[in-house]
């Protein structure tokens, strides 16, 4: 860290602040200039920004390293790429997960995923335990909802994720998905995170409604830490003053999230916007952005979905939006599934 002191510091306080940063083991490099000082500090260990910034005499402390170091660039070098059996997340394929919001019967699960599949897309996306804001609503069907998923997602030869709300049913969805997902809302539930770090299966890890792209990068972190490397992320949106969307879909967090991290980010733009006709534009604009992947909601029937029809895609509209992105991919030098390509009517 630097830490630039005051122009009135007196030599007094400069002396003090050296003093404190060597005892707590840092090296410190004085430079006087005309009007200011500044101390370069470093050390083998972290110490508390805001510990420096109070002593007498500091104008400001400034960090020149980040707060996480397994997800940092600066750590590893190399994109990490995941391999889910045969998918590999990460790499040069732009990765598609696709299905509904909520498992809700054996007919919605099984023909979303057939329609998914047909499109393109590799892993089949659905929840069985559902965050709802109101506990009135629909809270997903538990273990017979992963059966379900299970089930249709064999049948189609995809993967399974889906999200893992509390530590009590990490065993249980063990049992069934492929990648477990940490939800928006659970971004910063430490206990939860820690666990996922002791399983050997890929997270995908949401981005907090209100959470900065670092506290999102320190959540990554516990599970890294816990030594599971296997770590994805998602940008899904976050709460800004703007109501015309459910949230705020934020794009740049992809170029940024990209020099900072070596994991793979992927970007959710059925939450992020909250309207059916908008994923499209939204998805488009990821993949062109060089998001890793995309998860997407996609339901038989929308219009009477359980949870999330509003922004849940018809099959036909997710099967166009596959081909413009196999389009767009090439120009930013990367593919996207290429298989069977049934196409039917766009009319929607
Ligand atoms: C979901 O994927 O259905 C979901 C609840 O997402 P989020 O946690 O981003 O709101
Ligand atoms: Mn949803």
């Amino acid at each position: 860290m630097v830490v630039v002191m005051s122009e009135r510091a007196t030599e007094a306080q400069i002396d003090s602040v050296i003093q404190r940063l060597i005892e707590l083991g840092m090296d410190v490099h004085r430079s006087s200039g005309v009007t200011r000082t500044v101390l370069g500090v470093v050390g083998a260990h972290k110490i508390d920004p805001d510990l420096i910034a109070i002593l007498d005499g500091v104008h400001e402390v400034l960090r020149i390293t980040e707060p996480y170091k397994l997800a940092s660039r600066t750590f590893k070098a190399d994109d990490t790429v995941i391999n889910v059996g045969e998918v590999r997340i990460g790499g040069d394929e732009v990765i598609v997960m696709a299905g509904p919001c909520s498992a809700e019967t054996e007919e919605q699960v099984f023909s979303t995923a057939a329609a998914v599949k047909r499109a393109g897309a590799k892993v089949l996306r659905g929840g069985a335990f559902k965050p709802r804001s109101s506990p009135y609503s629909f809270q997903g069907l538990g273990e017979d909802g992963l059966k379900l998923l299970r089930a249709g997602a064999n049948a189609h030869d995809l993967k399974l994720i889906t999200e893992v709300m509390d530590i009590s049913q990490i065993e249980v969805i063990d049992k069934y998905a492929d990648i477990y997902q940490v939800g928006a809302r659970n971004m910063q539930n430490f206990t939860l995170l820690r666990e996922l770090g002791r399983t050997r299966k890929p997270v995908m890890l949401k981005r907090g409604i209100a959470a900065t792209v670092e506290e999102w990068l320190l959540s990554a972190e516990y599970i890294l830490s816990g030594g599971n490397g296997e770590v994805m992320l998602c940008e899904r949106g976050i709460r800004t003053f703007e109501t015309a969307t459910r949230n705020t879909l934020d794009v740049s967090a992809i170029p940024i999230v990209k020099e900072l991290s070596h994991l793979p980010i992927f970007v959710d733009p059925s939450h992020g916007t909250g309207r059916r006709d908008k994923v499209a534009p939204m998805a488009r604009a990821a993949a062109a952005a060089g998001a890793d992947g995309l998860i997407i909601e996609v339901h038989n029937d929308p219009d009477h979905a359980l949870s999330d029809g509003a922004q849940s895609m018809f099959p036909v509209q997710f099967d166009r939006l596959m081909a413009e992105l196999r389009i767009i991919t090439p120009a930013i030098g990367r593919s996207i599934c290429t298989e069977p390509l049934a196409r039917r009517g766009w009319a929607r």
